[in-house]
Parts: structure tokens; sequence; C-alpha cells
């Protein structure tokens, strides 16, 4: 997701009007912690098929989920999510149960089971507090969008409410016909229901998503959109289809907008695709929405900030950083919170890598030193590591260490093991862990696979410290050697880094050449540049090519 105006938003959200939600969020997030610890041990939902009837006007919901459950372990009871609403009934393999229910929580007895598969039906009903957005637009029309992030699917999805279960979905809506309703996955079915005498008319719509995804991405909207195809592109490289295809949902004014910036999102799905991975899903829909961030990359429907299409400022860079979640985040999805870098960081790094494709190196290059110039500012890169496990308000991991140092440790690597190692290892990455999760070490594996190096120490410092290299360099020439001698000390605050260093040196004759060396996790080291020089140079500059996250002073 993108955090664009996030906080300021909530906080001032938190001091008005929906001062309910705000309060009582941050505790069921605390709740679930970033622990080492399974969520559910033993259980694994296959599958959701959720119908809802949606209301005309207000809050009020009437749901049935039906959960395809497999178990590792027998167990009495099966724990299912479920906020604030009212649980009708429960059924086990279709015969009712008698089931508890706390304000959070539904208990299933389940010792009665013969097998390790079963499906739970559980009917509730009531006002959705969070979740699905239910709301009335300044132009008075109702509509409803899905943001669950991180945990709120459980305030309208009975659910193991957790990114480390995946599971298929079927999303079965019944809604007054003015409303489009969109969700993951592909459209099945749009069919008007029988008119009722004093009723206004009503469609069912039905999308599937046959890849199995986090309950923090299943989302569905349903507000008055029209629909602008933006085609079929990126062929040949789709997972389903011979194409992705691409398509904006907007409120009707908005139409006129359109394509805008989204003339970019065929470009972007086809870099991807090239650089990763085909696309993971059936479709990609562009929905104007309530989201509370700036963007959520829910599969297959990224939604963007109202405010966003009502400025006409929707980014390249927002587009770009929601789409590449659908590969990191969506289909490779963060087995744990604290590893949440793997999705915003790379969410983060892609975006730059199609500045570095569509505006080239200068472009790119300028935005990393700006990125570091953030990192280097942020309060939470000098105090935490970025996979923080002592982290447990998860609203908190949304920060400069998930995003900027996230996808700064990216470009490092990168320029570590060179491009062909990196994208290689990032490929077997994504697919061995495609449609599953994923922690840290199934990263520095596969890149250790692809490279042939040892990284644990690269991802060590960068990933399991707070801080980054604070440098001071200073260079001499060696006449006898007819060479430059480098001094690289290094700061204590944040102790020493081992990285390579890109030095240019511009020789007497106005020529630059570059060399690379290696630079030890030592407080001070003096290294010979390799490079052969008849006389002193004019000028000497260290990691021209933005490539060290450090902070440089000369001597
Ligand atoms: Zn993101």
């Amino acid at each position: 997701m993108t955090l664009s105006r996030f906080r300021s938003a909530l906080l001032s959200r938190c001091a008005g009007r929906i001062a309910v939600a705000c309060l009582t969020f941050p505790v069921a997030a605390a709740a679930q912690g970033a622990g080492p610890h399974p969520y559910r041990p033993g259980v694994d939902v296959i599958d959701y098929a959720i119908t809802l009837d949606l209301p005309d006007r207000g809050t009020s919901i009437d749901g049935r989920a039906v959960l395809a459950i497999r178990r590792s372990v027998p167990a009495d009871t099966l724990v299912l999510d479920l906020v604030g609403l009212r649980v009708d009934t429960v059924l086990v393999n279709d015969r009712a149960v008698a089931f508890t229910r706390t304000d959070s929580l539904i208990r299933i007895p389940t010792a009665r089971i013969v097998g390790d598969s079963f499906s739970v039906t559980v009917r509730y009903s009531g006002e959705v507090k969070d979740g699905l957005i239910i709301r009335t637009d300044s132009a008075g029309r109702w509509t409803a969008f899905g943001d669950n992030w991180p945990n709120r699917a459980r305030n309208w999805i009975p659910s193991v409410d957790h990114p480390s279960d995946k599971a298929t979905v079927t999303w079965t809506v019944r809604a007054p016909s003015q409303r489009k309703v969109v969700a993951n996955g592909e459209l099945m079915e749009e069919t008007p229901l029988p008119a009722r005498a004093g009723t206004a008319p009503r469609t069912l719509t039905r999308w599937r998503e046959a890849r199995p995804i986090s309950p923090y991405l299943m989302v569905i909207a349903a507000a008055p959109l029209v629909q602008y195809e933006l085609g079929r592109d990126g062929c040949g490289v789709g997972e389903f289809d011979a194409c992705v295809r691409q398509s904006v949902y907007v409120y009707p004014e908005m139409r006129d907008y359109l394509p805008g910036p989204f003339a970019h999102a065929a470009p972007i799905v086809r870099l991807f695709s090239e650089l990763v991975a085909p696309f993971p899903y059936e479709k990609l829909a562009h929905l104007q929405s309530s989201t509370r961030f700036g963007g959520m990359e829910n599969v297959g429907a990224i939604f963007y900030s109202d405010a966003a299409f009502k400025r006409r400022a929707v980014g390249t860079g927002l587009i770009a950083h929601e789409t590449a979640h659908q590969w990191f985040g969506d289909a490779v999805t963060e087995r744990e919170w604290s590893h949440v870098w793997l999705s915003e960081g790379f969410a983060t790094y892609f975006a730059e890598l199609y500045v570095e494709r569509s505006e080239g190196d200068s472009a790119f290059r300028a935005n990393l030193v700006r990125i570091r110039e953030q990192i280097i500012k942020a309060p939470e890169v000098a105090s935490r590591p970025v996979i923080d496990t002592a982290q447990t308000n998860l609203m908190e991991l949304l920060n400069t260490n998930s995003y900027q140092k996230g996808g700064w440790t990216l470009h490092m690597l990168r320029s570590l093991v060179g491009d062909s190692a990196f994208f290689r290892g990032l490929r077997s990455y994504y697919l061995a862990n495609r449609h599953s999760t994923a922690f840290t070490d199934d990263l520095r594996r596969a890149v250790e696979g692809s490279s042939g190096q040892s990284l644990g120490w690269f991802f060590d410092q960068w990933l399991r410290r707070p801080g980054f290299a604070e440098l001071t360099t200073s260079w001499r020439y060696d006449a006898a050697q007819r060479r430059v001698v480098a001094t690289i000390a290094q700061g204590t605050r944040f102790g020493a880094y081992r990285f390579p260093l890109t030095v240019a040196i511009t020789d007497a004759s106005g020529r630059e050449r570059r060399a690379t060396i290696s630079v030890p996790a030592t407080a001070s080291s003096t290294i010979s540049v390799p490079l052969d020089l008849d006389a002193a140079p004019r000028s000497v500059a260290f990691d021209p090519d933005v490539r060290v996250l450090a902070t440089f002073s000369s001597r």
C-alpha cells in the first residue's frame, strides 16, 4: 500500500467523527502481534465462499460465509475471527452446532469431525463498523469498499485473519442494480434479480479468485462506478490469459480523466512480467475508492484514494507501487508482519525500476538520492531494525524502514551480486513462493543460489540492526604505486558495515575511470584503488552511482 497523507488522515479522523473505529483498531492490531508462532496452528482455510446482501442505505449487511478447512492436528475447537457482528447460525459439514461467541471470535466445536477436511458455514448480520467501509459520498451516493489492511477483514468476514493463511475466494454479492460490484478475480456472473414490489431493482454479481490469497487482500467494491477498459496488454506475459486485462473504475464525473496516468498501466505490467514472472491473477482493475491509504494493493483490484482522483493527481509511481504488490505482497506474502518489507520494500523498489525503464538512469539515481535522504532523517531507522519482531502495533510497521530502507536494501543487493544474479534470484524466490508465503531467509537463499555468494552478513547488517553507514572518506595519490589510496572511516553510532564501494577517478587528462573496492566492516580501512595513473588525479568521487546507504563526508 501507499501511505500518502495516511498518517495525517488517520489522526484527523480519530479526532473527528469516526473516533470509535480509530480507538478500537490499535487494540485489535496489537492483540495479534508479530510473534514467531503460527497464528492458528494446525488450521488451514482452503476456500471462502462469501455471500453478502448489501443494503440500499445504511451499514447493515447480511452475510453467509462457507469456509473449506483442512486441519493437520485434531482439535476440539476451531476459532474464527469476526468482530462485532451478530452470528445467527454455524453449521459444520451442514449440521448446526452450538458455537460460542466473544466480541471478536467465534468458537466452533469440532471434536466430532472425522477426517482432516470439513466445511464451516457462518450466517451473520449487523452493522459493519470497519473493514467494509460503507458511506455516502459528497454527492449523496451510497458506496461500500473493502479496506482490510492489516487485520480488519475480521470486521466483515468470518476468517482466519492472518496473512499466513491464504485461500481462494468466491464473492456473491446482491446489491442495488445502480451499483457496480467489483472484486478479486474473474467476473463469473452479473444477473438481475426478480423485481420485488416497492424495492429498487437488485443484481447478483459473482467474482471468483482461483489463486489463494491472504484475507487482508480479499475485497469487494459496490458503488455507482463506470468501467473504462484499458484493453488487453502484456500479451504473452500473463499467467491466466494470453493478455492481461486491465480496466479503471471511476465515478461518472471522472471519466474524462481517463486514461490519464493509467496509460502507464500496461507498460508497468509488461516490465514487471519481464523482470519477474507473468502477472499472477485473472485481471487487474484500478478503482477510485474509499481506502484510508493512498493506494491499497488488493488482489486484482487495486483501490486508490478518492482524494487522489478528485485532485486528478494519481501518480505513475503510485500505480507502479500498487501493481508491483500483485507479485510481491499479494502472490508472495510475508508469513509474519515483521517481514512486511518483503511487500513494501519490493513495491518501493519496483516503482523505481519503472522510473529507471521509463525515464532513464539519471531520474532513477535522483530518486535513490531522495529516498536515501528520507532514510537518514527517519527516527525509526536509527532506533529499530527493518525486521522488527518487537513491534506489536502493526500500523507502526508502515514506516521508512519497511518502505524506503527495504527498497534501498534491494538496490544494494542488486549492486552487490549484479543485475543478472539479482533478477534470477528474485525470479526463483518468486516462483518458489508464489501463491504462498515467505520469510526474508527464503529471499536470502534464492539470491545465494543465483549468485553463489553467502549473504547472511548482508541481510543481517541491513535488515536486522538499526541504522546506516556513516562514512568519512579521504584519499591521496601514491606516486610510487601510481594509484589512489582511499581511507574509509566508519562512524560508531550504528557500527561498521561491509559493502562494495565504487570510486570514480578523473585523471590528469580529464578522463573518468571507475573501480569498485571492497570495504570491510572495520572502523577504518585504507585501500589501494586498482586503477593505474601516470600522475595525481584531478578528482576522486565516492559512490557516484548511488549504491551505498550511507552518509558521506570527506576529510
Ligand atoms: Zn505498498
